[in-house]
């Protein structure tokens, strides 16, 4: 059955980048890959056509896809718009809601070619291969009651943090499917010393290891979690949380990396639809002028493939592309060191392309 991919590029690099991911996409079509790849406007662009960051077609042709494939949104051409419904981001978090999204793999790796970006060691970051399972759509971001109110003469202000069993046991799974086909190590983080909502979390995660007896379950608080990631990366093969503890550290272990140009990224729903992404955003201080790092958004294909449309040997293909040409010393602005060639975002496209046709 031919699978339905839409790819919206998005603004600022987003055309760039996606340009060099769809050749991608088309190469692995030439390899037997049965897809269809349509195109849609989502964020600023799509508000300059139809008034919307996520007009109702780009929506409909979203829940029709198998999988999504974002560039970026966003860029100041749109910052001052004072209708916040109308922002770039409002689209990207349009399509989180309305496909439920709630699992947002975040993977934290360093290519060894690379280790010498971090600002960790290199022996301490040489290798890493971390895989972050966040909850995306639960938490204290959306817990209600919130707001700012004014109690006993000063205003205060309130949020709630609040998983249901079934939500934590929704991502629960995830992580622990996801242990099962990495490392076979869960770490799932909380505050189980402070917070209610994440005793029940530890709870959960326990109820559910004994379905998966091949991996191994460990516990541990997010401050141990934050120093853990920056003392010894290593140590960890799949980690679990919530929203906010996931944003936090994501981010902090994409930066072990060294290089933002470098991570892809992967939300996905209960049918295994899901959107890819770079981790980066649209960097407008360099948009058109074809300098941009497009190897998260080639990266972001290879978990599309693995993930939603289950061709794990074509993504090893174009993992494995992509770690030749680092090892043929080519390097994007973002990522060049001495000793490397700096090359523009189109002729690391030709470069993974070349690679992925000889492997
Ligand atoms: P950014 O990630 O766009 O850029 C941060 C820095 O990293 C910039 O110097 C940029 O040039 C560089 N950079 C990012 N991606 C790169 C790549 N592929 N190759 C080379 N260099 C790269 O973050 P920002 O500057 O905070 O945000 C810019 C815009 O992007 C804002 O409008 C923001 O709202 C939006 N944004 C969008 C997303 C998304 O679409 N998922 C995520 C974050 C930010």
């Amino acid at each position: 059955m031919t699978r339905k991919i839409l790819v919206l590029p998005g603004d600022g690099i987003g055309p760039e980048i996606t340009a060099q991911a769809s050749r991608i996409l088309a190469a692995c079509q030439a390899h037997g890959l049965d897809v269809e790849v349509e195109e849609g406007l989502v964020g600023g662009s799509a508000y300059d056509e139809h008034g919307e960051p996520l007009p109702a077609v780009t929506l409909d042709k979203a829940k029709a896809a198998d999988a999504i494939l974002l560039g970026a949104v966003g860029g100041p051409k749109w910052d001052k718009l004072e209708d916040l419904t109308k922002r770039p981001e409002k689209g990207l978090l349009g399509l989180r809601k309305n496909l439920g999204l709630f699992g947002n793999l975040r993977p934290a790796i360093t290519y060894p070619q690379l280790a010498s970006a971090s600002s960790l060691k290199s022996e301490l970051v040489a290798g890493l291969d971390i895989m972050i399972v966040r909850e995306l759509t639960g938490g204290i971001y959306f817990g209600q009651p919130r707001g700012i109110e004014v109690r006993n003469g000063e205003r205060v202000g309130f949020n709630t943090y609040i998983y249901s069993e079934s939500e934590i046991e929704r991502i629960g799974r995830v992580a622990f499917e996801m242990a099962q086909k990495r490392g076979k190590r869960l770490c799932s983080v909380d505050k189980a010393n402070v917070l209610e909502v994440t005793i029940l979390w530890r709870e959960v995660m326990e109820r559910l290891a004994p379905e998966y007896p091949d991996v191994e379950l460990s516990h541990m608080y997010v401050d141990n979690a934050a120093m853990q990631l920056v003392r010894a990366p290593k140590q960890f093969d799949v980690m679990v949380t919530g929203n906010m503890f996931g944003d936090i550290l994501s981010d902090a272990a994409a930066m072990l990396t060294g290089s933002i140009g470098m991570l892809p990224s992967a939300s996905l729903n209960e049918s295994g639809q899901g959107m890819y992404e770079p981790c980066h955003g649209s960097a407008p201080d360099i948009a058109g002028q074809n300098v941009a790092n497009p190897l998260a958004t080639i990266l972001s294909v290879a978990m599309l493939l693995r993930y939603s449309l289950g061709e794990a040997a074509l993504a090893e293909r174009i993992e494995a592309a992509v770690g030749k040409v680092l090892d043929d010393g080519l390097r994007t602005a973002d990522i060049a060191s001495e000793g490397t060639r700096t090359v523009s975002t189109s002729e690391m496209g030709d470069a993974v392309l070349r690679a992925f046709d000889a492997i």
